[in-house]
């Protein structure tokens, strides 16, 4: 099964026959054995912050929500939890959180010139929409990686959902092309059934992962927050393109996406087809809609990253992107050797080193 195009993409996310879906699962499975090997690579997860400036529909963390109490950890927490994340074997930590102008452009440097300093483990950053300077000054510090989900190639639900701040007019495209100048590897990705997202757009979304040749890729469901405007149906999604799920008339809805598991996977698996090299996590979302085995399947259908979480206990209750997250109510020690548990009752291995996205060399072309 080779590299698709975009219609050819459309098909398979509408494939319902399950023998074909089954063909899949093993193209996409035996392209990750080619590129990237049996390796599962394990990041730790550092939800650093939950202050946010931005009023994302569909995100908890949104400057709106009232009711979440706020959070900012200290630099010696986060040392203290990335030296945690070194000691459980990851060999990458991602600090993540809302966009928050609190972390100061020189006050992340000089963590991540710690963390550099005192481990070997790659740094990977996921702060938002920040100005070039930023991000310039965080890789200069050593910074490895920069995850920017784009969200969703349809410009018009983009901005309903993810509405830019008056005079701060930021196109996240345009950042990650900046972030790949820079000298990141560069991670970006969507949400998969957000309301008002057609099979058209999901299927250009996931050759735009190509085109933008992403090294890393994250895709999870879209689940319902209901403290936010899209969890409330509060936003008026427009046109006929943008409809949301619940009010489309028959004809519609068979054009929007529904945010299931079985998509996700679908998405996971095209992901990997179509960027056979690039690294791609089994995700939180889809383990939260499958506790029981959504983290292994999306490791048997495309992905080969896993990202147990490190934040502190206190902390990471209230990051609440969205309700139910799975693992919340583990430490990150139970974390660590649930998943190496599962990761070896597949048959996979726990990644080595920082598990850097491997190019081919141009000799190999
Ligand atoms: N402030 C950073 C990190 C955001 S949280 C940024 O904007 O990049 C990380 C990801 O969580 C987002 O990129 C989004 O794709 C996902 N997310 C947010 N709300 C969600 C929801 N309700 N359901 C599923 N995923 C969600």
């Amino acid at each position: 099964m080779d590299a698709k195009d975009r219609t050819e993409i459309e098909q398979w996310l509408r494939e319902t026959d399950e023998q074909r879906l089954s063909q899949l699962w093993t193209a996409a499975d035996a392209v990750r054995r080619e590129h990237v090997g049996d390796a599962v690579h394990l990041r730790g997860l550092l939800e650093i912050s939950n202050w946010c400036v931005r009023r994302c529909a569909y995100c908890g963390l949104s400057a709106d929500n009232r009711q979440m109490q706020r959070y900012r950890m200290s630099a010696d927490e986060i040392l203290q939890c990335v030296h945690e994340a070194q000691a459980y074997g990851y060999g990458t930590v991602v600090m993540q959180a809302g966009e928050d102008y609190g972390i100061t452009t020189e006050w992340l440097a000089q963590i991540v010139r710690r963390i550099k300093a005192e481990t070997p483990l790659a740094v990977t950053l996921s702060m938002g929409e920040r100005p070039h300077e930023d991000l310039q000054t965080w890789r200069h510090a050593g910074a490895d990686r920069y995850l920017l989900r784009f969200e969703t190639s349809d410009r018009k639900l983009y901005e309903t959902i993810h509405p830019s701040r008056p005079g701060q007019e930021y196109d996240r495209f345009d950042m990650l092309r900046q972030l790949k100048q820079i000298g990141y590897e560069v991670g970006s990705g969507v949400m998969v059934g957000i309301p008002g997202q057609t099979y058209g757009t999901l299927a250009r979304d996931i050759e735009l992962f190509r085109e933008l040749d992403l090294d890393m890729i994250g895709v999870g469901p879209y689940i319902e927050n209901p403290l936010t405007p899209l969890g409330k149906g509060e936003i008026d999604l427009g046109g006929p393109e943008l409809i949301p799920k619940q009010d489309a008339s028959a004809t519609l809805k068979s054009h929007t996406v529904p945010n299931t598991e079985l998509m996700t996977y679908k998405v996971v698996a095209l992901s990997r087809i179509m960027c056979p090299e690039a690294n791609i996590p089994s995700t939180t979302a889809l383990a939260t809609v499958n506790r029981a085995n959504g983290r292994e399947l999306g490791l048997m259908r495309g992905a080969n990253v896993v990202m147990p979480n490190v934040t502190p206990m206190e902390y990471r209750t209230k990051y609440e992107i969205y309700p139910g997250k799975a693992c919340l109510n583990e430490t990150a020690n139970q974390c660590q050797g649930c998943l190496k548990g599962r990761i070896a009752a597949i048959g996979r291995e726990l990644g080595t080193g920082c598990g850097g996205r491997r190019k081919k060399s141009i000799d190999a072309i």
